[in-house]
């Protein structure tokens, strides 16, 4: 069984899919640290983030891996080609470089396969920006989950802190975001947007245990 969470940055998908995951007992995939693995590659390799044929020829070669602990659904590391890039991944400049990078056709190619093996192997709770739509249509329940740009950014700014990757300046988080958001939306591949069957929830000003537990009910219906 799959259970999509798609929507914006920020949006609060990484916390909630993982609590979903815990209580129903099922895996976890984020999909983004995938595209920010390859972006992370890209740049250490010097490929150019328009080069699609380069970047496809990246997310073919190295293996994407993720550590877990045990009885722990999140996965706490994220490995490409055997590195380490849990902390790697998460930084402003990873930020900047991994919307052109999940933009080429042929790393969405490549990594949608990855993810559908990964997700047909088990119940799967699968975050990200296109997973009702393309990665697994056929999903049980689909979300799509936001929140306003202030809250997203501001709960991007705690995540950093909370992670002590070291602090991040809200306005320049903002303005990442909504950049973001716009490339994501309008990039001819896989765009961002709801599949038509997704139920939509906006978490701004909500305790996130609520939408957890409606996305728990939703799934046991
Ligand atoms: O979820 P996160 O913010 O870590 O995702 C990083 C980026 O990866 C997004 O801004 C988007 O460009 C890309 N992405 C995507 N498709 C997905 C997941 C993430 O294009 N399924």
């Amino acid at each position: 069984m799959i259970i999509a969470i798609d929507g914006p940055s920020g949006a609060g998908k990484s916390t909630v899919a993982k609590a979903v995951a815990k209580k129903l007992g099922f895996s976890c995939l984020d999909t983004g640290a995938m595209y920010r693995a390859v972006a992370w590659r890209a740049q250490a390799d010097g490929v150019a983030l328009d080069d699609d044929a380069a970047l496809g020829r990246l997310a073919r070669t190295y293996d994407i891996a993720f550590g877990h602990e045990p009885g722990n659904p999140a996965p706490k590391q994220v490995f490409i080609g055997g590195v380490d890039v849990t902390d790697a991944i998460r930084t402003a400049a990873i930020d900047r470089a991994v919307s052109p990078v999940s933009a080429a056709p042929s790393v969405r190619e490549a990594l949608v396969e990855q993810q559908r093996r990964i997700g047909h192997a088990g119940n799967y709770v699968v975050e990200g920006r296109d997973i009702g739509t393309v990665v697994f249509p056929e999903a049980a329940v689909k979300v799509f989950l936001t929140a306003s740009d202030e809250e997203r950014a501001h709960r991007r700014v705690r995540q950093n802190v909370d992670r002590s990757i070291g602090s991040i300046d809200f306005d320049e988080v903002l303005a990442d975001l909504r950049r973001r958001d716009e490339i994501d939306s309008s990039r001819a591949t896989s765009p961002l947007r709801a599949a038509d069957d997704a139920i939509h929830l906006d978490s701004t000003g909500r305790y996130i245990e609520d939408v957890i537990d409606e996305i728990c009910t939703l799934a046991r219906e």
